[in-house]
Formats: structure tokens, sequence, C-alpha cells
């Protein structure tokens, strides 16, 4: 039943911002807190923001198949811890993951009734504009951020809801009554189920 989340999309496109506005909207919405192997930015909080690991660490939390999913991205590596995302879905809450295309393809295999949401920009030039604006990232970085999301924008079709992100406001309208919808469905299939 579609009690998981997954909102995905090249970095830049207001994945957080938008899943800010939902969990208003929806508050009773976890947010799964990834791993990672990059250095926190500044005020980022471990176990807030990130779990934040030591590669060597991050390597035997594969080993020890910890993972729901894990990807390297822009040289780093990220990933969705099972005790994680057990912790937030054993208290009945629905989930929301923000993570990048490769691991939402792995979700696919691994939770194959979690919802699927793409955010796309409204173009490359507007991503590239976010992605500088923002200021989180040095140049180089950017760059790199930029090169992968080529390839992350050619898995769109790949899913079955797509958002663009052109004026937030309304993306964030259109993410809201999607995930209502697909909580309203989850609790009619178990309501018939009873
Ligand atoms: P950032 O470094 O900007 O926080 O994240 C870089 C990219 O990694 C973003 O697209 C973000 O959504 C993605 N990401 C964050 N957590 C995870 C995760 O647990 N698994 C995967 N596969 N990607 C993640």
């Amino acid at each position: 039943m579609s009690r998981v989340f997954v909102i995905t999309g090249p970095s830049g496109v207001g994945k957080g911002t938008l899943i800010a506005l939902l969990r208003e909207r929806v508050p009773q919405l976890e947010l799964s807190v990834s791993a990672t192997t990059r250095a926190p930015r500044p005020g980022e909080r471990d176990g807030v923001d990130y779990h934040f690991l030591g590669e060597e660490e991050f390597d035997a939390r594969v080993a020890a198949r910890d993972f729901v999913e894990h990807a390297s991205y822009a040289g780093r590596r990220y990933g969705t811890l099972r005790s994680e995302l057990a912790r937030r879905t054993a208290a009945g809450r629905p989930v929301v993951l923000e993570i990048e295309v490769q691991g939402a393809r792995q979700v696919r295999t691994s939770l194959p009734d979690a919802v699927q949401v793409f955010i796309a920009p409204p173009s490359t030039g507007a991503l590239r504009e976010r992605l500088l604006g923002r200021g989180t990232d040095g140049e180089q970085e950017v760059r790199r951020r930029l090169a992968v999301a080529e390839q992350e924008l050619q898995a769109q079709p790949e899913f079955a809801h797509v958002i663009v992100n052109d004026r937030l406001q309304d993306a964030a309208e259109q993410l809201v009554a999607l995930v209502r919808g697909a909580l309203a469905n989850a609790a009619g299939q178990s309501a018939a189920l009873d």
C-alpha cells in the first residue's frame, strides 16, 4: 500500500523546498534522514539533515546490507538506511524519501508499492540559475551537479508522476494533491481488507 513516497529529480530542482511545503500540509508525513559521505554544509546537523558517515563506515554498512538503496552522486555516497525507514514506518506514519534517480530506480524493486514522483525544472537554464543562486555549492561542484542533472533529466519518462517546478506554489499544490490522493487510496484499500 502506498505509504512510502519517493521524491526524485536533479539537484537544485527544489525537492527539499517542496517536501517542506508538503509536510506543512500533510503533517503526519515523516521524512527519512539519509546517510551520506559528503561533508556537512554550514548549519547542517548530524542525525537531523543527514547521518554523516565516513567512507569506511558507509562501505561497512553496504556490506552489512543496511541500505534499502544507495548510490554515488557527484563523487559522494548517499543511501537510505533500512533501520531509518523501519523506525518511521513502525509508527504507522507515511514516509517520504528525497533521493536521486539511481536510488529511486532501486526502490522500484525493493519497495514496489512506493509512489515515485519526479520533480522537473522548467528548463536546464533555470536549474543552473537555481544551483548557482542557492550558494550552497562552489562553482566546480555546481558544474558537477549540472553534468549529473543532464543524465537525470533523461530518466523523467520512467516516472508515472512528473511535476514541473516552475511556480513553487503550483508545484506544491500538485504534490499535496497527489500525496493526499495516494494516502486516501491506501486507507480505502486497508479498510477493504479489514
Ligand atoms: P545534497 O548533497 O545536495 O544534499 O544531495 C545530493 C543528491 O543526493 C540530491 O539529489 C539528493 O536528493 C540525493 N540524496 C539525498 N539522500 C539520498 C539517499 O538517501 N539516497 C540517494 N540515492 N540519493 C540521496
